[in-house]
């Protein structure tokens, strides 16, 4: 079989531990046999992020602006123990953290579903895909432990100096203080990314937040929304038969169980981080969720939602076989060339990507799986090495090719 050409390279950022084993697995097995795989490959291991002082992380986030679509493998974000684990200049920032604050993005988490593996909510029939602003509230917050009694007040000063003051609350004795913030521009690119999601995937787009208490802070959220969906997206959602919808958090939570999924729930930071988890375990495992980054300019970085599998790395190691589960990695691939066959009118590779995808999904439906999924799985489940599990892939994607 001749290998399917590219005509523009995916942006590839190598990671680490475990998921970097894996990655270059995949990429031999699965990949490189049926496409002429052309890449800007930037290695985002920890290592060379310390030699580069961090320079490759931003060189691969703006060859992302320049091509468009890049697929990322899991990094280590470093904290005291890596430290101490690894010789480091510092401890660098997370790799996802400086790509977001490039590309300006927002990031959608999808579970894979597969027959055999049910859901815990047995109405969900379809994936929800969970839309994170991820950006500013209580992730840039300042906190302050109130020492005793006192006055708390909000204090804003404008450039010219005038200053408005609200009153928090008069202490009487020892509490806590909290101040958050979000930008206009920020709430504004979120907004673009979930309805541009929302068309480009042809599902609906829910959005929820607290706005009857917070009536300044969420309503306004709710105002951008409703104002850019009136102004620039209500043709276009109506032409594609979908619909946009907002509901107080209260009432999506009871609608989210009630629902057979099939819909894309946006959510404030905070709201998305713990949604996102809740929506995960639900549909089944987190090595089953893909996330991918979604710029307000149209570029795309697709990646597992879980991190480098550190234990699973240690055994590896060791020269023990591991049973490290590759699906969300594989769609990470497979979403990635999917989207560049797309952009680039190459059918073939977007078919390919399809079926890569449907083979994965056929050889945990006849049961061959990693260890991970066995206890989840209703029927007969073989676990498999990381090693054995891709083997099988590749057996079942020859009977579709
Ligand atoms: P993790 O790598 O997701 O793994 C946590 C545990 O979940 C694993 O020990 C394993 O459980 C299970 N698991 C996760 N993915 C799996 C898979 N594909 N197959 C089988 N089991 C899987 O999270 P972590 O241990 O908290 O973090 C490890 C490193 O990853 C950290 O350095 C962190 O900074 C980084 N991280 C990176 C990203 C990212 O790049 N997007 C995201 C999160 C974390 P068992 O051990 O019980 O088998
Ligand atoms: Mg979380």
């Amino acid at each position: 079989m001749e290998k399917i050409r590219m005509s523009t390279p995916l942006v590839e950022m190598d990671g680490d531990e475990m998921t970097r084993v894996l990655w270059q697995k995949i990429k031999d097995k699965l990949i490189e046999p049926y496409v002429a795989l052309e890449t800007a490959y930037y290695d985002l291991g920890l290592m060379h992020r310390d030699e580069t002082d961090d320079q490759v992380t931003v060189d691969a986030a703006e060859a992302t602006l320049r091509y468009g679509v890049a697929v990322k493998c899991a990094t280590i974000t470093p904290n005291a123990q890596r430290m101490d684990e690894y010789p480091l200049k510092q401890m660098w920032k997370s790799p996802n953290a400086t790509i977001r604050a490039i590309l300006d993005g927002t990031v959608f988490r999808e579970p894979v579903l597969v027959n055999g593996i049910n859901p815990c909510v047995q109405n969900w029939k379809k994936p929800i895909t969970i839309a994170r602003h991820a950006y500013g509230d209580v992730y840039k917050g300042t906190e302050f432990r109130v020492p005793g009694a006192g006055d708390a007040s909000l204090v804003f000063t404008q450039e010219n100096g005038n200053q408005t003051r609200l009153p928090i609350h008069t202490f009487n004795g020892k509490g806590i203080l909290q101040g958050l913030y979000n930008t206009d521009e920020s709430i504004e690119s979120f907004a673009h990314a979930c309805f541009q999601f929302a068309l480009s995937t042809r599902q609906d787009l829910w959005f929820s937040t607290k706005d009857t208490i917070s009536k300044v802070y969420d309503h306004h959220f709710k105002d951008v929304f409703a104002a850019l969906y009136e102004e620039t997206y209500k043709t276009d959602f109506e032409k594609a038969g979908i619909s946009y919808f907002y509901t107080l958090i209260d009432d999506a939570v009871a609608r989210v169980i009630r629902s057979e999924g099939g819909f894309i729930w946006a959510l404030k930071n905070y709201d998305g981080d713990v949604m996102s988890d809740m929506v995960a375990t639900a549909f089944g495992s987190l090595a089953m969720m893909t996330s991918v980054l979604v710029s307000p300019n149209g570029q795309f970085e697709y990646e597992a939602a879980h991190g480098t599998v550190t234990r699973h790395y240690y055994q590896h190691r060791k020269g023990e076989p591991t049973s490290t589960n590759p699906v969300a990695t594989i769609f990470a691939w497979t979403g990635a060339l999917n989207k560049r066959g797309e952009l680039d009118g190459i059918t073939a590779l977007s078919q390919f990507a399809k079926k890569l995808e449907k083979a994965t999904l056929q050889t945990i439906e006849q049961g061959k799986m990693t260890k991970d999924l066995v206890p989840l799985f209703e029927g007969d489940a073989t676990a498999l090495t990381s090693d054995g599990f891709l083997d099988a892939i590749v057996e079942t994607l020859h009977t579709l090719l």
